[in-house]
């Protein structure tokens, strides 16, 4: 059913595109990508600082936004990946799309804004949840970043999201480190017991030349509480974008 009150909100978007998922429980699946301008977090290994700004590139309507997706869909298409930037800074305007155009879609999202996530429970099937470690540098008050990221997590395990956490993990990285936020989640929040913790190596892959052992390390620690994957960035690899 249309629901017209949504079709003149706005969100600015600095880029859509198709391309195949690199990344996380989707990965290889061809997805458009929607990414939204702007973020509230600040990660030392940010790939997609252009759209941190929050007024990079344009301005688009629920229809408009519709249409250029439609342009670009191919047979292949598996579902939209809703990414940024930090999409849930625009999550009213996403919840009247998916209201309108009731589509596939994987929410990419930091977790930092746990009553922004409630608004679209109904509305996404997948969510990628990128949880930060302190080496991040994502925010000054890491501790409080923490507890909302717990607090989203909750939130999609209650309504039944298919869910996984990503980490991204550096050669500095100490599994301790990892191990203990999965011990968090799984301790603190219920039947998380099989939830995906994708441990994503940091790109370039180089950086990792003799160092792979900790990721296995990373892999065991982790894994006496979560269901852990250690996956790439694989379109880096292929040189998609
Ligand atoms: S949350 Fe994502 S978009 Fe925002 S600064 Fe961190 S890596 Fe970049």
């Amino acid at each position: 059913m249309q629901n017209n009150g949504g079709f003149n909100i706005k969100a600015r978007i600095s880029k859509i595109f198709s391309s195949i998922q690199g990344e996380g429980i989707l990965i290889g699946t061809r997805q458009v990508f929607v990414r939204f301008s702007g973020c509230n977090l600040n990660c030392n290994y940010c790939d997609t600082p252009l759209s941190r700004d929050p007024d990079y590139g344009n301005e688009f309507d629920i229809k408009t936004l519709h249409e250029k997706i439609n342009d670009i869909i191919t047979p292949d298409f598996h579902s939209i990946s809703l990414t940024g930037g930090e999409p849930l800074l625009h999550a009213d305007f996403i919840k009247n799309f998916l209201e309108n155009y009731n589509l596939p879609t994987l929410l990419e999202t930091n977790g930092s804004l746990p009553s922004e996530i409630a608004k679209l429970t109904e509305l996404v099937d997948y969510v990628s949840l990128d949880i930060k470690l302190p080496e991040h540098e994502a925010v000054s008050d890491w501790d409080d970043l923490m507890n909302k990221e717990l607090e989203s997590i909750k939130i999609l395990i209650e309504e039944g999201i298919n869910t996984y956490c990503k980490l991204v993990v550096q050669p500095s990285t100490q599994a301790v480190t990892v191990s203990s936020i999965a011990a968090r989640i799984k301790d603190e929040i219920p039947n998380t017991s099989r939830l995906p913790l994708v441990v994503q190596p940091s790109s370039p892959l180089d950086l990792w030349a003799g160092k792979t052992q900790k990721l296995l390390e990373i892999s065991e620690k982790a894994g006496e509480h979560l269901n852990v994957l250690t996956i790439p960035q694989v379109h880096k690899l292929l040189k998609l974008k």
